[in-house]
This record gives C-alpha cells, structure tokens and sequence, in this order.
C-alpha cells in the first residue's frame, strides 16, 4: 500500500488516500462503480470528453461503468442497439413522450394501455398542447382511422395491462411504418423474450419489420425481487437514441448504481424466472377456467382469451412450440357477485398479497372495475369484476388451494 503524503492532515489524506486496488480483480458479478462526480487528468481531457455515447465518462448522470454494462446487455437481450435507463418504468414513457412531443401533436394510446400512460396524456401531455386518442387495441381499422397528419407516436403493448388482450401487432407496427408515425411498445410483458420486437417477422422480406422503440418496467421481471424501481429505453436507431438522450439529460433521469446492480444480479435468471412463472400461470388459468364463479379468463396462450391467435402468430415458434408468456392473467367474476363481493375474495385470499406490479417471488392480486379502466367499448369482454392475478414462485398446488378456499369462504 501506498503510504499517505506526510503534509496533509489525516483528515484530508483520508480523502485524498493514494492506495488504488490493483487491477485484475475478476469475479461473476459487475463492480458497482458509484459516482456523481468524474475526475479528469487535466481540463483539456475534460473539454474533450464527450457524453453523447459510451466511449468516455463524465459525470454520473451521464452513465458509469456500472450503467453503461447494464444498457449494454438489456439492448442486446432485445435486439436493439442503445439503451436509455430510467428512474421506472413510468419514467421511461414519460421519456419517450417528452422526448419526441411537441405542442400541436397528438399521441395515440391502446385503451388496454398501463393506466397512468393514459393519464400522462390527459395531466402534463394535455396542459404542452399535445392531445392524445385511446384507440381499439383489436380493431386495426379503428387505428388507421384515428391516424392523421398531428399523430407523431402511437405506443403498443401487448399483451395490454389487466384485460389481457393481444393486439395484432405485426398488422399495427406495419400500419405505422406505411403512415409514417413512430412506434413505441411498452413491452414489460414480452420482456424481450416472448417475441422479437426490432424483427416480428424473421425470415420474412428484406427488411426487418420492428418496432421504433421498446420501453420496460424494469420493475417487473428484470428485477424479479419486488424491490427495484427502473425502466429502460431500447432503440436500434441511432437518430432516436440520439434524441432520447439529449432530452434524458435534459431532464436529469438518472438512475443509482446500487439498483443498476441489483439488476444485473438479476437479469442472468430473467430466462428461467420468465419461463418458470408462464408455465405456473397458465396451469392455474386453465384451472380457473373450470370455475363456475368465473365467466372468463384473460390470458392470450388460452384459446377463448381475445386476441389468441395475434399471440399464436407472434409468440410460438419452433423453439417455443407452446409458446410464451408472461405469468400474469386475469378473470372476470361473474355479474352475479357485486364489487363488494369480489373485493371480500381477494381479502379472503392467504397466499396471494394485495398489492400492484407483477414479475416478483410473491403472488399478488387487484380486482379492477372496468368502467374505470376502459372507454371504448369492449364487447370481447364479458360482463363482472375484473381481477388480476400475478403469479410468484410459489408452489401451483398452494396457489390453486388458495384461490379454491376464498371462492368457498366468499363466493359460493
Ligand atoms: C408496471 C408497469 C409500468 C411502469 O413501471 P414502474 O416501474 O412501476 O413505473 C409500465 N408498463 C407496464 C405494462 C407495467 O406493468
């Protein structure tokens, strides 16, 4: 070890300690490199840095090793070629509207979209000037139709937040690219594994037909802890990532190298975690179809569940002959039990918790009245409570138990 300058006092030798770990320290997991500040050699090193990409460092805002790792792999578990990270998965919509609206455009938004997408569009969106349209996730006309000369981005989620229903979205991503709007698919529920989303269509044409921009809730799955708040960004254009960013520092978006860790912890099992709990979930969806109480169950992999066969085509493969999923669904209970009724269900659920989000070890449920989250007609659907389950790691015979003993207590 270096030994400290005799001059200084210990308090500022403490600070300014020479000792530096030797290189050569090689181990499974990333270091976590933490800093706001990044101290250059010399101000001509610091006027030549350059923030816009990965090839140097200059503040923490702008990116650490630690970030820059982490944006590095989730562009390319997706296909895309830069990644942005975000504060959550809602900073990460409010990124890309921010980044890409201006006062005079109009945004179009799924009616199925994750909820607080759409009320962004009618609190800040709508006081800049900038309007917004739910439109028919299952009716294509119904999109081309809303399409005019304002509409500069129109955001994609299959499958959609709660009502699970799957879009055809290879029909939708087509459409926006022959009308010359940019696309964005908040695609927390593919998880960049379910589909392709910069190429839904390999093998096929020349060019591939791809989405403009991914945005995740990193929350959800890449986590997989229910302890982690983050969101990502992920472009193969080189002109949006460009754009993006500017406004990301523009904004100040930036995230802690303790969670960025957390993540890359958790991002070598996504595979596993994500495979493990589509295969839970749709024994359990299946299961419930056989309960009387439920007059539907909303997942796309069930034959019955609207838009199955947008997630056939796009989600089974010869890889993946049953296709995939991600590990969350909903029923619809009966119009015969009241609000009151079905909020008492979920009381009287043990094992499943109270409680939002989704991709973590706890199972958790929310019952959703659908006059408050839909406003478009949506006659795929049947009439009830809607409540939505998110299925942990838990064993399937104790979830199953569980939901059979608060049918009994409450509902039967
Ligand atoms: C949870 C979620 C988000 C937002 O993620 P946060 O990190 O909680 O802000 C966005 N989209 C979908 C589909 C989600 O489920």
């Amino acid at each position: 070890m270096a030994s400290k300058p005799p001059s200084l006092s210990r308090n500022t030798a403490n600070i300014h300690h020479p000792y530096q770990a030797p290189e050569g320290f090689v181990s499974p997991q990333v270091p976590i490199y933490k800093g706001s500040t990044v101290i250059f050699p010399n101000t001509a090193a610091m006027r030549e840095r350059q923030w816009l990409d990965k090839s140097s460092y200059t503040y923490g805002l702008h990116g650490t090793p630690t970030t820059f790792t982490l944006e590095e792999r989730l562009a390319s578990l997706e296909g895309g070629t830069h990644c942005i990270l975000t504060p959550s998965g809602l900073a990460a919509i409010a990124q890309v509207d921010f980044a890409l609206l201006k006062t005079g455009d109009e945004v179009l938004i799924p009616d199925n979209a994750y909820a607080p997408n759409q009320s962004l569009a009618s609190g800040e969106l709508q006081n800049f000037g900038i309007t917004h349209q739910r439109y028919d996730p299952l009716n294509l006309d119904d999109l081309a139709q809303r399409i005019s000369s304002k509409t500069r981005l129109v955001w994609l989620e299959a499958a959609g937040s709660v009502t699970m229903e799957f879009p055809d979205l290879v029909a939708q991503v087509a459409l926006c690219k022959t009308r010359g709007v940019l696309c964005a698919l908040d695609n927390t529920w593919g998880a960049g594994l379910a589909f392709n989303s910069f190429d839904l269509t390999p093998g096929q044409g020349t060019e591939p037909l791809g989405v403009d921009l991914t945005i995740h809730a990193l929350t959800k799955y890449p986590s997989g802890g229910g302890d982690v708040l983050m969101g990502s960004i992920i472009t193969r254009s080189d002109a949006l990532a460009r754009t993006i960013k500017l406004s990301h520092m523009r904004l100040g978006t930036g995230v802690g190298s303790n969670d960025v860790e957390t993540l890359l912890r958790s991002l070598s099992t996504l595979e596993m975690r994500y495979a493990a709990q589509d295969h839970h979930a749709r024994e359990l969806a299946r299961w419930c179809e056989g309960q009387s109480v439920f007059a539907q169950v909303l997942h796309p992999a069930l034959a019955q569940s609207p838009g199955h066969m947008h997630w056939q085509k796009l989600c089974v493969s010869q890889q993946y002959p049953q296709g995939r999923a991600a590990g969350i669904f909903s029923v619809v209970v009966d119009t015969r039990f009241s609000n009151a009724q079905v909020d008492a269900f979920c009381d009287a659920l043990r094992i499943f918790k109270i409680g939002y989000s989704w991709g973590g070890p706890m199972s958790l449920v929310v019952p959703y009245q659908k006059q408050n989250i839909r406003t478009l007609p949506s006659p795929h659907l049947q009439p009830g409570t809607v409540v939505r389950f998110c299925i942990g790691f838990e064993d399937v015979a104790d979830l199953q138990e569980d939901i059979k003993q608060a049918i009994h207590a409450v509902l039967v």
